[in-house]
């Protein structure tokens, strides 16, 4: 069930995720040059084989932190949309952002091309498909802020990881579609030279997180659960029946306190008396 969110007076969608799609605030002659039409990818679409992970760097201005309001960062998704649209004729260049409130937004709408990722995927020629663009055929998820120098908080993370689920959801992504950092993204050109995406994005404090963001092993809300034994489990209980124990004890130990205090009182009445 999709809810909605009034953001300066318009009302987005915001799906069970929680991505705000304001998708449709940036498919317009404004930000897409030429009209949204022309950048629609025809059908039948490609299928989708790359999802890339992406930060902006120092662009848009300085990092927000985890107490960000949505319309502050609505500003600077405005931002980046204009900086896009101005720079490559279309803004934002990516689908999903992600910002160190855990907030997810889709800007970029599924089926249109971006801009992204340069070049090409490195396949051959048929059955395994021409050299598509990767931005025909990669979506890309990015992290607000530069994460070059800066240890990433865990609920930019969990958005990019979310981020990833999001992109798998859509229809026409392969299953096996690989979760990319944007520097490891294999990349050749149109006669298949092999090229370099030269940069350091997504950002070398964010490297060490793609596992994560990819959804493979490391840290899942499954692995937080570990199984446990009958024994164990006992175990468990005494460890916390001793933990209410210290409860007891320390509650008693305030009541003794407070009974001082009363004590206290009384004397001071005395003596004001
Ligand atoms: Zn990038």
């Amino acid at each position: 069930m999709n809810s909605q969110v009034r953001l300066n007076g318009r009302y987005y969608s915001v799906n069970d995720r929680g991505t705000i799609d304001v998708t449709e605030r940036y498919n317009t002659d404004q930000y897409m040059r030429g009209g949204p039409a022309a950048w629609a990818i025809e059908e039948p679409m490609p299928e989708v084989t790359g999802i890339m992970v992406h930060h902006w760097a120092g662009w848009f201005g300085p990092v927000l932190n985890s107490y960000a309001s949505p319309e502050l960062e609505l500003q600077r998704l405005d931002a980046l949309a204009d900086f896009h649209s101005t720079a490559w004729g279309i803004g934002p260049g990516y689908n999903l952002v992600a910002f160190p409130s855990g907030r997810l937004w889709a800007v970029g709408k599924h089926g249109t091309h971006r801009a992204h990722t340069k070049g090409r995927r490195p396949l051959s020629a048929p059955p395994d498909g021409p050299r598509m663009k990767w931005n025909y055929v990669g979506r890309a998820v990015v992290a607000a802020g530069n994460w070059q120098d800066e240890e990433p908080p865990q609920l930019l993370v969990d958005a990019l990881r979310d981020g990833v689920q999001e992109i798998r959801s859509w229809p026409g992504v392969s299953p096996t579609a690989n979760v990319y950092a944007h520097r490891n993204v294999p990349t050749v050109s149109m006669n298949g030279t092999l090229l370099n995406q030269a940069t350091l994005c997504p950002g070398e404090k964010l490297l060490p997180h793609m596992n994560i963001i990819a959804g493979v092993g490391g840290r899942t809300p499954e692995a937080g659960i570990p199984e446990v034994s009958g024994d164990a489990m006992l175990a468990l209980l005494d460890e916390h029946d001793a933990a209410l124990d210290d409860v007891v004890a320390g509650m008693s130990e305030i009541r003794d306190a407070v009974v001082k205090l009363r004590g206290a009182r009384v004397k001071m009445q005395g003596l004001l008396l």
